[in-house]
């Protein structure tokens, strides 16, 4: 479904080269996990797969469902069913959450969506999220807790229906109940939509205790320096990334 291709990226009008010779391939139902220290490439990978306009694609493709999407808009990223739950959700004053969710499904489907029917699935949606239902009125993330933000990046992918989910630390800012809630949310999603396919950034091994992985990939200095299953993570909360010794092997063969 998704396959990365020798990339090296670079943040605009900056030197430093973030993501250098990067492939990763993931196929249509498969989960795969990407840990790695602070400062690695975790969210930049997560953007360029986005088409984030502040981060500049040097060498190297991105295909989708055997299309080049390397240099295709975020928007028509989205309407082929590439979606990112990010780290840092965006704070949008002046535009109520219904309002940007609807037009949202609405350019993604290419047709109206009826507003009742928008409307049951929405309130359907906040309440299996534990989500206070005031919420779909307010502005974007304005005045949202860290953990209302994280499950608000979760109301949107469970109302657009995406194909490949991109999934940004998706666990910080969330109490153990709410990951649980999130998680179950999105297990059920996947039960549901079982093609999708799921990358999911972590530095903890918690939250692939309940979407479980199929793999899990250690970035380091912007190339996957070692991949493994579940069992990896949990041996890099145990030892930490130095104690695993990847962050050396790759010294090694440079
Ligand atoms: P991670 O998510 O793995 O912690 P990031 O992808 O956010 O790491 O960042 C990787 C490196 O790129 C860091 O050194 C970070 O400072 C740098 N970087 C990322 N985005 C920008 C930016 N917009 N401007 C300058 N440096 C950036
Ligand atoms: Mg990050």
């Amino acid at each position: 479904m998704l396959e990365i291709k020798n990339l090296s990226c670079k943040v605009k009008d900056h030197e430093k080269i973030i993501l250098s010779d990067f492939n990763l391939k993931i196929n249509s139902g498969e989960v795969h996990a990407i840990m790695g220290p602070n400062g690695a490439g975790k969210s930049t990978l997560s953007k360029i797969m986005m088409g984030h306009y502040n981060y500049d694609v040097l060498e190297g493709n991105i295909y989708f469902n055997d299309e080049d999407i390397t240099n295709l808009d975020t928007s028509k990223r989205a309407r082929l069913g590439i979606f990112l739950a990010m780290q840092d959700p965006t704070v949008i004053s002046g535009v109520s959450n219904s309002e940007f969710l609807r037009e949202a499904m609405q350019e993604i489907k290419g047709e109206k969506v009826n507003l009742y029917q928008f409307i049951t699935q929405m309130n359907s949606n906040i309440s299996d999220l534990h989500l206070s239902s005031d919420m779909i009125h307010r502005s974007i993330n304005e005045g949202f807790s860290g953990g209302e933000k994280k499950k608000n990046e979760v109301l949107q992918l469970k109302m657009l229906k995406p194909k490949f989910i991109i999934l940004d630390e998706l666990d910080s800012g969330l109490d153990v109940d709410s990951l649980k809630i999130v998680c179950s949310n999105i297990n059920e999603y996947l039960k549901e939509n079982p093609d999708t396919a799921v990358l999911i950034i972590t530095h903890y091994p918690r939250i692939l205790e309940y979407i479980q992985p199929n793999y899990v990939h250690v970035l380091n200095n912007g190339k996957i320096v070692q991949t493994g299953d579940f069992s990896l993570a949990k041996e890099i909360e145990k030892k930490g990334y130095q104690g695993i010794n990847v962050l050396g092997k790759i010294d090694e063969n440079e």
